[in-house]
């Protein structure tokens, strides 16, 4: 019996494997959300550097796996048993072992999130296509989602590969059919866009960004056209929810931009696990 066998016959085991992997890679998109941001800039101000005919500023190697991670306060290089998701930052009671200072609590939570999260996949989906692309999805959507929140920026370099999974993946409907995925990117794009400029034209004023437009068509190369409604009552109920608790609880403004990414991606994952039944509920309504 190989491995892939046994998995296939072992739903437990799927889903523990499965979990595990969500832990680590949560480890990993940590150093996606603190490092890409930063690499975009640096790249920026090198473009621009170039533009303006100047020398570009020589720096260190600034990339995902170089260098190796460290505390921000003290520059303690963190070692491998320092590393393990979640486990980690409980044996250390959430303090760097050099210098003592306060890890955030984001790390734990992201990495908690993606394992459960991937969890949830392999045992909602099982062994199979639509599982492993599941995971992929959850990790993209969690690393847009804080980026979002952190910077108001959704880059490309997560986006438009998003799409691209997309349609690879209902090369042989895994989610739904070619046809829909396609129609789906498109309109997915579009419908954002549609809106960005009648608010322009309207308002003067800018309510979204490109980013925005480039994920809902990622969403709609995942699940179909048909799901594309569905993701935005989901992203406005989840952005509703979240704004008035803002508000409440800690008196934010009504007037800081909140992003709209990190609404879409929990639309999009909503949608994802729950998008069939959600619209067959819906439609029995009518049905009587
Ligand atoms: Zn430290």
């Amino acid at each position: 019996m190989s491995l892939l066998d046994f998995m296939q016959a072992t739903p437990a085991a799927f889903i523990g494997v499965c979990t595990v992997l969500g832990l680590l890679v949560g480890s990993f998109l940590n150093v996606v959300i603190h490092r890409l941001p930063k690499m975009l800039d640096l790249g920026w101000k090198q473009q621009c550097a170039e533009l303006r005919g100047e020398a570009p500023e020589a720096h260190e190697r600034y990339n995902l796996l170089v260098p190796r991670s460290a505390c921000p306060h003290c520059g303690h290089p963190i070692g491998a048993m320092e590393n393990i998701p979640v486990l980690s930052y409980l044996m250390l009671r959430g303090k760097c072992r050099g210098c003592g200072a306060a890890i955030s609590p984001r790390y734990p939570l992201i990495e908690a999130a993606s394992g459960a999260l991937c969890g949830y996949a392999a045992w909602h989906f099982g062994f199979g296509m639509a599982g492993g692309g599941a995971m992929l999805l959850i990790w993209a959507l969690l690393a847009l989602t804080v980026i979002d929140y952190d910077t108001q920026l959704l880059p490309d370099s997560i986006t438009l590969p998003l799409i691209w999974a997309g349609l690879i993946l209902n090369l042989g409907s895994t989610y739904a059919s070619l046809h829909d995925a396609v129609l789906g990117a498109i309109f997915g794009y579009l419908s954002l866009w549609a809106v960005y400029w009648l608010f322009k034209i309207m308002t003067g004023k800018e309510g979204m960004g490109y980013g925005d437009f480039k994920l809902l068509s990622a969403l709609g190369a995942w699940m179909g056209w048909q799901m594309l409604p569905l993701i935005i009552v989901l992203s406005s109920m989840v952005g509703a929810a979240v704004g008035i608790a803002l508000i409440v609880a800690i008196k934010r403004g009504r007037d800081i931009p909140i992003p709209f990414g990190p609404y879409l991606a929990g639309g999009g994952l909503i949608a994802l696990f729950w998008g069939h039944a959600l619209t067959e509920r819906y439609l029995q309504l009518f049905a009587q």
